[in-house]
């Protein structure tokens, strides 16, 4: 069924007794063609890609619990292209421009908001460094400008401009970045894999890989064995414990991060927001919600929720940039676990294992790469060669020396 504002009056008209599942619930099949690990935004990107794309049969999605209820679901839904390195910034531009055409290409609303992102600068050094990355950034034929003081208080005159110790000096902005809603874009995908044939799987855990010869034949499920003739995993947080059922450890730590909403306030901030002093970002929902986030929890964890330290971590940065935030009261907070990779920057890669593939390490920014994310994934296990724009993102890279260190902070994935 396609969907459409003429489908909705029809509907309406008539008891909504025509709408359909917006994808089947299929029983596992014995053995595919390929197999998707993890249901998220990655995932599912990845099954749509390979079956539109690649022409590609018999693929299904193992979920272990409901498609979404990672990561996906949990993020505060920023995209945006604003890289510094060339290792990322030609990958994560594709995916915007996969994003400005994506709820055509569904035929879903993603609710897809290209109402800008503001970097904050307070000093003179960071300034310069934003230039830098607004250079780079043009470079690659991406939009970026430079506001000064005057250009930062037109559009967020709320901002505390003077504050003692962390004054706004200007800001980095690209103006096609913003939000899309989550859950829609898993939906979205779902959708569109479900209609090309994709069988999603929901409630089905992958427990063990059988492997030999040193080449991939199936998973083992809670829903039994199936058989697999090449498998992508792509569960973000749950990296290493899926990964490690294949005897591999990666260079990668798990974190949880956190996430806030106020109540509903009326519209105030007119994009994405980050602070430059200290770790917190903030955006407004289209419901009036403030959402807004920092700084990963510092200790290794595979829990969904956070602890208070980083929760007052990121109410004093809010509270050094818009004082009056302090008046807004939060109606939730959550958490997610992020797959740090060492150098911040993502792994889409082989593995030693033959027909095994690897989709992680995505950190706090893997929601905008979603598209570009699936598409060269599903690149990469059709054609079993890179796609051009993900061809640094590589497992070994860490032994090489070849790190795409965005923040330049070497091997640390705390600090990404
Ligand atoms: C609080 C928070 C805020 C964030 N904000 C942003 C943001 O603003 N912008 C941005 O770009 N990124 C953001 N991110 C990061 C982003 O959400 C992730 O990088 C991205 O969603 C990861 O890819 P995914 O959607 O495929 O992951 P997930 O949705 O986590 O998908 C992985 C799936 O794998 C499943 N799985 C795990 N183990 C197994 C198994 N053994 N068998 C079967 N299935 C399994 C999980 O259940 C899960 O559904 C944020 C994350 C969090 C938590």
């Amino acid at each position: 069924m396609r969907y459409s504002g003429f489908r909705i009056i029809r509907e309406a008209l008539t008891g909504h007794r025509g709408w359909g599942p917006a994808w089947r619930d299929p029983v596992p099949q014995a053995a595919y063609d390929y197999v998707i690990v993890g249901g998220g935004g990655h995932g599912l990107a990845t099954a749509y890609y390979l079956a539109k794309t690649y022409g590609k049969a018999r693929i299904a999605v193992l979920e272990k619990g409901w498609i979404g209820s990672g990561n996906a679901g949990r993020n505060t839904t920023i995209i945006r292209s604003n890289y510094l390195l060339d290792g990322n910034e030609p990958f994560y531009e594709l995916s915007m421009q996969l994003w400005e055409g994506l709820e055509q290409e569904l035929n879903y609303n993603a609710m897809i908001s290209q109402r800008g992102i503001l970097n904050l600068c307070h000093s003179d050094g960071q300034r310069d460094a934003y230039r830098r990355r607004g250079n780079a950034m043009r470079l690659n034929g991406v939009d970026a400008e430079l506001l000064d003081r005057d250009g930062v208080r037109a559009m967020a005159p709320f901002l505390d401009f003077d504050n003692a110790r962390f004054p706004i000096k200007g800001g980095l902005v690209q103006r096609r970045a913003g939000t899309a809603r989550h859950d829609a874009v898993v939906w979205g995908y779902a959708r569109g894999a479900d209609r090309l044939g994709v069988d999603i799987i929901q409630n089905c855990e992958v427990t063990g890989m059988r492997i030999e010869g040193g080449r991939i034949l199936g998973l083992e499920t809670t829903r039994g064995f199936i058989g697999a003739g090449k498998v992508g995993v792509a569960v973000a947080g749950n990296s290493s414990r899926v990964m490690a059922m294949a005897g591999m450890r990666l260079p990668m730590e798990s974190h949880v991060l956190q996430a806030f909403v106020s109540e509903g306030l009326k519209p105030l901030i007119p994009g994405v927001i980050t602070f430059g002093a200290g770790h917190f970002y903030v955006s407004q929902s289209d419901k009036g919600g403030l959402v807004f986030g920092g700084d990963i929890d510092g200790y290794n964890s595979y829990a969904q929720r956070g602890n208070l330290p980083v929760v007052e971590d990121v109410c004093e940065g809010g509270m050094a940039l818009m004082p009056m935030i302090g008046r807004a009261r939060l109606l939730r907070i959550w958490g997610g676990i992020m797959d740090m990779s060492m150098d911040g920057s993502p792994i889409i890669d082989r593995t030693d294992v033959d027909g095994l593939y690897f989709n992680g390490g995505w950190c706090y920014g893997g929601f905008k790469a979603t598209p570009g994310s699936g598409l060269c994934f599903a690149h990469l296990l059709a054609t079993d060669s890179p796609q051009a724009t993900a061809a640094a993102m590589r497992l070994d890279r860490f032994r090489r020396g070849l790190l795409i260190d965005e923040k330049g902070v070497g091997n640390q994935p705390n600090l990404h």
